[in-house]
Order: C-alpha cells, then sequence, then structure tokens
C-alpha cells in the first residue's frame, strides 16, 4: 500500500445529505487535506467514526485546494481559526495551502472579510502559501504532487499524487475533458467529479470512456438524485479509506 486516503465527502456543491468532495491521506507527518468542504470539523469526525481511523484537524500539515467554489474552501475559514488559536498557545504548526496561482491569488480576498481582525491579520497569520506550477511536481509531505488546470466556472486544478510508484489521480470540478482525463489516466486511482451540469461532467460522458479508465475510476461530486445503476464506475463514499497502489503495468 503506498497511498492510504481517506473520502471525508463526496457531495455535489448543492448537496443536502453529503459533505463537499475533499479526502485526507495520510502522510508520515499528519494528513495532507483535498479541499476544505463546508462543516469540515464535523466532515472529519464523521469520516473517521465510520472507518475507524484518527483525524485530528490538529494533524493536517497541507492542504490541497482545487478550486474556490464554497464547497471546497469554506472550511478554510473555521480550521484557519482553530489552527490559529492553537499556534497562539504554542500548540501546532501553521498548516499550508497549495494551490495553482490563479486560485492562490483571490484566496484571501475571499477569506479576508472574516478573518482579517480588523486589518491587523493576513492569510500569513493562518496558513503559510505554496504556489503550483504546471508541469513542475513538488514534494508535498513526501507525496510528489502534480497539477493542472481543468476547465470549470471559476480557475480550478486537478492533481496526481504520487508516493512508491503509486499514483492518485483527481480531477478537481471540472466540465468532460478528454485531455484532463488523458492527463489523469496514467494515475492507478482516478478519482472523477460527476455532475449533471455543462461546468462539470455528466456521468453519460464517462460512461463512454474505455473499460481500462472506466475499471480504475472512483466517483465524486454526485448530486443527491444520483442513480448508480447508470454506470459501472463505482461512487466513492464517506469514511471510505482508498488504497492506492501501482499497478503492474
Ligand atoms: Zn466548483
Amino acid at each position: 500500500m503506498s497511498i492510504r486516503a481517506i473520502i471525508v465527502g463526496v457531495g455535489s456543491a448543492i448537496s443536502d445529505r453529503n459533505y463537499g468532495s475533499s479526502a485526507a491521506i495520510q502522510t508520515a507527518n499528519g494528513l495532507v487535506l483535498i479541499d476544505c468542504p463546508d462543516s469540515v470539523l464535523r466532515a472529519l469526525r464523521d469520516a473517521s467514526a465510520k472507518c475507524g481511523i484518527p483525524l485530528d484537524p490538529m494533524s493536517i500539515t497541507d492542504i490541497l485546494v482545487t478550486h474556490l467554489h464554497g464547497d471546497h474552501v469554506n472550511g478554510l475559514e473555521i480550521l484557519g481559526w482553530k489552527r490559529w488559536i492553537a499556534h497562539q498557545s504554542g500548540r501546532g504548526a501553521k498548516p499550508t495551502i497549495h494551490a495553482v496561482e490563479s486560485v492562490a491569488r483571490r484566496l484571501w480576498e475571499r477569506l479576508a472579510p472574516a478573518m482579517d481582525q480588523n486589518g491587523h491579520a493576513q492569510l500569513s497569520d493562518y496558513f503559510g502559501l505554496n504556489i503550483l506550477v504546471e508541469g513542475v511536481p513538488t514534494s508535498i509531505a513526501g507525496l510528489q504532487v502534480e497539477t493542472r488546470l481543468a476547465e470549470h466556472l471559476i480557475p480550478c486544478s486537478g492533481f496526481r499524487i504520487s508516493r512508491g510508484g503509486a499514483t492518485l489521480g483527481w480531477s478537481g470540478d471540472t466540465r468532460f475533458s478528454p485531455s484532463h482525463i488523458d492527463w489523469l489516466s496514467s494515475a492507478d486511482v482516478i478519482v472523477h467529479e460527476t455532475s449533471e451540469s455543462r461546468v462539470h461532467t455528466p456521468i453519460s460522458c464517462l460512461n463512454a470512456l474505455a473499460p481500462e479508465l472506466r475499471r480504475k475510476m472512483r466517483l465524486i461530486h454526485m448530486e443527491d438524485n444520483f442513480d448508480q445503476a447508470v454506470t459501472d464506475i463505482v461512487p466513492l463514499t464517506e469514511g471510505e479509506v482508498l488504497d492506492v497502489v501501482a499497478s503492474t503495468r
């Protein structure tokens, strides 16, 4: 086993049933979070209760951010405050946010009205910030992370996350994009979004992919009325432990 990701949320933006799409990857030093949805503290606790693996928000060292839609980043405020309060009393280092420049540029603009402490605080009081660049692999907590811009309503990127020869592909929010899927296709497991919208990927598009791609694909970002019977691609579930191992090629 080379990469273990615990699935934290699988819902679409307007789900009233599931948390926003997110996962926590175990590393030697703690957890690397992929996106940070609404009610993230409860989402982590609920996922932990389902799988029996501790998901302590204090152990999050890094957060990979795909884009700034609320179902992917609304949890940054409360996680930032929780970690800031602990940091003030000498407990815990600040987590680092990793995102492409077009996402990172407006991150503080989004958080500041709730976090700037009347002009006395800035992003660096809560989080480190690292800019991801397409084509430049970055080492994050022992993981090699590559990014690629996706096609969405606002700037967004997907990830290839590798360790020990195993790679987890993560689409991010994207309209159906054969070039994006082609980039993800070298991964051993591809977590791909699906929602019936022109800025997302309808399941019919994924159903038309080659069988060898569908077999290693798992679904996330489903609407509440998603019908599993329409596809042979297996949806992820909250609290699921996704072990990604290197396939023998
Ligand atoms: Zn989105």
